[in-house]
Order: C-alpha cells, then sequence, then structure tokens
C-alpha cells in the first residue's frame, strides 16, 4: 500500500483574522436541533482518534473477524465519528492495519473490507447516483418486488415518533434506537436489524426509507454520511445486495428476523446492557 504523500505548505497563508471565529454565534446562526443529548464517552479530535485507532489496532482488531456482528462483544473499531469529521483517514489506518505484523489476516483483511471496499462502495454511489436517497435509486430488481408488495398486509405500523422514542412492540429494536440516542453511535449489526423493520413496520418502502434516513441523520455521530445513505438504501432497498427468497412486504429485498438474531447473539444481555444504561463503547 503507498503511503500518504508528504504534506505541502499551502502557498497562501491564513489571514490572521481567521483564528479569532468565534463558534458559539456561528452555532446558533445554524439552529441546531434540540433535543439530541450530548454524547460524553468520545472524545473529538485528531489526537484522540490516533489514541482509539491504536486502542482498537492493539486491542479489538484481534478478534474483529468473529466478533464484529455481537452488538455484546466490544469488537467494532469505534472510528466512524473520526473518519465522518475528517479527524481521522481511512487512509491512515489502512496503513498501520496493513504493515502491522502478527495480526491474523482474517481480522486484516475483514476490517480492511469494510473500510475500504463497503466505504469506497458507498462513497461512489451517492458520488454517481443523483437519486441515492430515493426509491429511485433502488436497483430495477428491488424497486420492481417493492412494487409488487406495496398493498401487503403490514402487522404493525408506527409513526415517525413511535420510531423515534422507541415505542415499538420489539425490545430488541427499541434498544438499538435507544442506544443511537442515549449514545450517538448504534452498533453496526444492529443498525441493519434496525432499517429492515421499519421497511417492515411502514406503509411503503418511501416511507421507510425517510424514516431510516431522518433518524440515522440526527442521532448517529457518523449520520449524515454516504455510508448511511447507502446502509439505509442497503437495508430497504438492496442497494449492493442481490435478491433472495420472496415473502411478504420485503419482496425479495433480504430478511431479518428476532429469531435470527437470538442465533447469533445473546439478544437480552444486548437490550438489558442498554436499559442497564452500560455504554457498550466503553467496555
Ligand atoms: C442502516 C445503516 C445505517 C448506517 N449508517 C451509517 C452512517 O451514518 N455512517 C457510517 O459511517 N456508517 C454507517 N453504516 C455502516 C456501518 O454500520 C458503520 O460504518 C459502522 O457501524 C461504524 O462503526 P465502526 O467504525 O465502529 O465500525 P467498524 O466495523 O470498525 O468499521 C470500520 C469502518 O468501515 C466502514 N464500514 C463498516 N461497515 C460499513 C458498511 N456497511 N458500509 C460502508 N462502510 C462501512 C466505516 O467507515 C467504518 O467506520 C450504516 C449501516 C447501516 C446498515
Amino acid at each position: 500500500m503507498e503511503d500518504l504523500p508528504e504534506l505541502k505548505t499551502h502557498p497562501y497563508p491564513a489571514k490572521a483574522e481567521s483564528s479569532k471565529v468565534a463558534p458559539d454565534p456561528l452555532l446558533t446562526s445554524v439552529n441546531p436541533q434540540t433535543g439530541v443529548p450530548e454524547v460524553e464517552w468520545i472524545t473529538p479530535g485528531e489526537q484522540a482518534a490516533h489514541t482509539q485507532m491504536w486502542y482498537f489496532i492493539e486491542g479489538s482488531l484481534t478478534d474483529y473477524e468473529e466478533d464484529r456482528n455481537d452488538p455484546n462483544n466490544h469488537a467494532l473499531s469505534d472510528l466512524s465519528p473520526y473518519y465522518h469529521f475528517g479527524q481521522l483517514a481511512a487512509h491512515r489506518v489502512a496503513l498501520e492495519i496493513d504493515s502491522r505484523p502478527g495480526t491474523r489476516t482474517e481480522d486484516k483483511n475483514a476490517y480492511l473490507e469494510e473500510l475500504i471496499v463497503r466505504k469506497e462502495l458507498s462513497d461512489n454511489f451517492c458520488f454517481y447516483e443523483p437519486q441515492y436517497d430515493s426509491f429511485e435509486g433502488f436497483p430495477d430488481w428491488a424497486k420492481q418486488t417493492l412494487n409488487e408488495h406495496r398493498d401487503d398486509k403490514r402487522e404493525h405500523l408506527y409513526t415517525p415518533h413511535e420510531f423515534e422514542e422507541a415505542r415499538t412492540h420489539d425490545d430488541l429494536w427499541n434498544a438499538a434506537q435507544m442506544e443511537m440516542v442515549k449514545y450517538g453511535k448504534m452498533h453496526g449489526f444492529m443498525r441493519m436489524y434496525w432499517a429492515k423493520k421499519i421497511l417492515e413496520w411502514t406503509e411503503s418502502p418511501e416511507e421507510a426509507l425517510e424514516i431510516g434516513i431522518w433518524l440515522n441523520d440526527t442521532y448517529e455521530l457518523d449520520g449524515r454520511d454516504p455510508n448511511g445513505y447507502v446502509g439505509v438504501a442497503w437495508s430497504v432497498g438492496g442497494v449492493h445486495d442481490r435478491a433472495w427468497p420472496e415473502r411478504d412486504v420485503y419482496g425479495k429485498v433480504r430478511y431479518m428476523n428476532y429469531n435470527g438474531c437470538k442465533r447469533k447473539f445473546d439478544v437480552n444481555g444486548y437490550i438489558t446492557s442498554i436499559l442497564g444504561e452500560k455504554n457498550p463503547h466503553l467496555l
């Protein structure tokens, strides 16, 4: 892997006044959302990003391949907020991981697959697909199958605010929503289940997409990002996925259910830890 190029001094130095920008009036002028709790478990900034990178590389990367789909194991890097805000380059992390002796190839490859392939696919999709945030951006097979299942009976229907306030019948879904609201970061595996259930419990795929993007962009620290638009579109509209056996509401879009989660991880353990205020990111 090729190293990052040397930084060059910019030919035009910044004007001295620019360092005097006061952030508070600026923040007020953009009318920030109220009601979204501030998170305290993660420290912003480039230095903190590097600390977290090394914490991950020297720690949970060792079992990343096996543990990344278990929300009870703190196996993820928690680096997405730093990537999103430009405080850490994906390229830098890829270089450090690639050149590190002693890490199992399976763990390296699994992480680099997410960081390079999945992330680049998202960036490309949002760059080249003008309809990246709408039903029209879904692949043809998915549009067709979702259209064929528009009139299927939905067993549960929720309003956007019932979703936001985690008031569904499903304790696992509610816990995932609360993880996002409280900590600004839902576990990656739960994000798939979470978005797929929004498809199942709304009147149409358009509504599901809108609610998924709205909640994701409002509450995730790493939201408002190509990975988020593609994550929701993957879950609701089969973007970068293939057709699966057909069923109600989903058509041929991949389905996920509660029992499948139970087979993969300790669902009650996850729910209890979120309800019990045990921040999974600090384990
Ligand atoms: C419905 C849904 C919504 C999502 N919303 C966002 C979002 O708003 N912002 C965001 O960055 N990611 C999003 N993702 C992708 C993924 O869940 C997160 O990148 C990951 O959970 C971030 O935590 P991490 O850095 O600890 O993950 P790690 O597993 O440590 O992953 C490392 C990095 O790889 C990249 N990556 C991992 N999974 C994916 C993926 N599926 N697609 C693209 N890149 C990936 C990210 O840059 C991530 O930071 C979403 C996925 C889904 C299914």
